[in-house]
Parts: structure tokens; sequence; C-alpha cells
């Protein structure tokens, strides 16, 4: 069977080519590609989106975390509270700074950090909590964010999957410490290579992060920090200046793609996360003991489909013997196996959703 449906097709999602060749050929022509208008436009226009004071452009997702966890002395010796069930990168940028993870299992409703978990992993040793708005989905960060107070820890949140994510009235990226975004290709807002942001109300954060970013310098040739090279590059900011623009309507063309699975799915035996206005769909997730039948089954009639994520992140070897990865997460674990994500992105046609929809209802007979 040849494909039908793709899972993502980024090709469809932008249309914007044309658009983006300009802006391309803009840059090149400017002779500046590092550090420069681009960058400086990007992150102050990202920063007014998400309501945050300062945004500093980075070189992905994964620096993005990282260097926000070593703009605050995270390091040896702490803890940092994150959810089991998640992508590695925010495990990974814990570890890598020399930090220890204590994972936390999901609620089993949302799937997402679960509040009660977080409260019985504090302990002397923790110094931040690390949410994730996982799947687009808006994480508790109003009652997380009363937790850390309370116990004089920090707070920060993964916010790759939910660029325009709402809690309450503000956007993700404004809440909280400092907050970290990819802007990988296939995310609501996407560059074409690698790219990523902090964003912080905090000054001194945004000062330090971005001598990190530029090998701890300011001032070329004199380093106060042991920094990194991890820079936005001026091509993929002004990439993502162009998409900024549409980005909220890209995440309103989700919603609606998500509404329809809803209606159309909810009497099967399968379970889906509560339909959320407030979220943005980066990944329709649904669960079923079935996954792996119905996984090839719609294989079979040519629709793609992914699973986040097959293996957790306590489970993956590059943990293979470490204290803190040999718990078990037996939610993350069930998740692992349960979890199925459907076609879902700005170009995704109603007839290809349609066709989705019909052959899963045929595998439920
Ligand atoms: C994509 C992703 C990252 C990492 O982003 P990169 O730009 O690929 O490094 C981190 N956390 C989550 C939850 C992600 O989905």
């Amino acid at each position: 069977m040849t494909k039908k449906v793709a899972y993502l097709d980024l090709l469809k999602a932008h249309e914007d080519s044309d658009q983006i060749l300009k802006k391309i050929s803009t840059v090149i022509q400017s002779g500046w590609y590092i550090l420069g208008n681009q960058v400086a436009n990007f992150e102050s226009e990202f920063a007014e989106f998400c309501g945050a004071k300062y945004c500093i452009g980075v070189g992905n997702g994964l620096d993005a975390l990282r260097l926000m966890l070593f703009a605050f002395n995270i390091g040896s010796g702490d803890e940092v509270i994150v959810p089991a069930n998640t992508y590695i990168a925010t495990i990974l940028a814990i570890t890598q700074v020399g930090a220890v993870p204590k994972l936390v299992d999901p609620n089993s409703e949302t799937l997402n950090i679960d509040c009660e978990g977080v409260k019985k992993a504090i302990s002397k040793k923790t110094k931040a909590i690390l949410a994730v708005h996982l799947y687009g989905y808006p994480a508790p960060i109003n009652e997380l964010s009363l937790l850390a107070k309370k116990h004089n820890i920090l707070l920060f949140d993964d916010c790759a999957q939910a660029h325009g994510t709402i809690v309450d009235d503000r956007r993700v990226g404004s809440i909280g410490n400092a907050s970290a975004f990819s802007f990988f290709p296939t995310k609501n807002l996407g560059c074409l290579g690698d790219g990523g942001a902090i964003t912080t109300d905090q000054p001194e954060i945004a000062d330090k992060v971005r001598l990190l970013r530029n090998y701890g310098s300011a001032n070329k040739y004199f380093n106060d920090l042991q920094g990194w090279n991890s820079r936005l590059d001026e091509l993929q900011a002004a990439v993502l200046l162009a998409r900024l623009e549409k980005l909220e309507t890209q995440n309103q063309q989700r919603r609606l793609l998500a509404h329809k699975y809803h209606e159309e799915l909810f009497h099967l035996p399968i379970k889906m996360l509560p339909y959320n206005s407030n979220a943005v769909y980066h990944i329709f997730p649904i669960l079923t003991p079935d996954r792996n039948e119905l996984e090839a089954f719609l294989k079979g009639k040519g629709i793609e489909t992914i699973i986040h994520y097959p293996i957790p992140p306590h489970k993956q070897k590059c943990y293979n013997g470490i204290e803190w990865a040999s718990y078990s997460f037996p939610i993350t674990e069930k998740i692992s196996q349960e979890e199925l994500s459907l076609p879902l992105y700005p170009g995704l046609e109603l007839k290809e959703q349609k066709y989705v929809i019909d052959m899963i209802k045929e595998f439920y007979g």
C-alpha cells in the first residue's frame, strides 16, 4: 500500500517557499550571518508573543534547556523534579549539567506532570521543578508555581511542544523563572534546521545566557565565562520571523482537527485527553491496548502514525545502571506501550483526516 496520509508533511504545512526564499535572499545580501538584526528582531517579537521580558535565541532545544539550567547554577548535587513521561532531551539537559533528575510518574488522566507526585518528590536537595507542556497541553503550572514558592525552589518549563499554549490568560514562556523552546522543523514553530530559545523576566539571567551562548563573551575576544557556541543563525531567525506571524492561525487549524478527532472517535474503546482549547496540539495522542495492531492496520491502509515515545527516558540504554533510572514508573511505561499519535498538522486535508477516522472505525468494526 502506498502512503496515503503522511504523519506530517512540512511542505504542505507551510507552503511558504517563495516568501522564505525572499527572506533568505535578504540575509545573504546583508553579508551578516551570526547574531545580527534578524536574531535581535526575532528575540524581541518572540518575547512579546510569549509575554516575557527577554528572549535569547540559541542553537537548539536541548541547548536551550542546558543553558537555562546552567545559568541558574544548577549542577552537581542538585535534584531537578521532572516528569518521567517526556522526550529524552528534557532529562539529558539535567544530567548533562551534572544534576540528578527526580522523575515523577504522570497524572494518569492528563499524562502530564502530576502535582501530588511532585510534592512527594521534593527533598532538601531539590533545586528546581522542570515541567513539560507535553503534546502541547498546558502543564498545571500555576499549582507548580505555588509549590515552588512555598519550598523556595525554581520553576522551569520545557515549551518545545507548546509554542502558544495558554495557561489562564497567559502564553507559556511567561510563567516560572525561565522557559526553553525548540524550533526543530517539526515543532509548531519550526525553522529550516536547528534552533531554540530561552525566555525569562530576569535581566541577569538573560545577560548570562547571552554570554553563555557565545563563548562566554560580550565583547569579542574578552571571555568572562566558559561558554558554549550555541547561537540561533540569522537565516533561521529570518524564517522564524515569517512563521511567527501565522503561528496562531496554524495553532487554530490544529485545534479544529483535534476537535474533529474528538467528535468522531469518542465512542470507540480508545483513550483521548479531554479536548482543551488552550492546547496547541503539537501531537494528537490516543491510548489503546491494541496499539501495535492498530498501528499495523493503519500502516496497511497507507496511514503514517508515530509513537511518542516507544522507550521512556529511564529505560534508555544511556542510563543503564544509574540509580534514579532503576525505579519503575508504571504509568509512563504503560503510555509507552499504548500511545499512538495520529496525523495532525496545519495543511492536513479534511478528506485525509476523514480517511484516517474511517479506517480507525473500520479497525474497531
Ligand atoms: C523537541 C523537544 C526537545 C528538544 O529540542 P531540539 O531542538 O530537538 O534539541 C526538548 N524537549 C521536548 C519536550 C521536545 O519535544
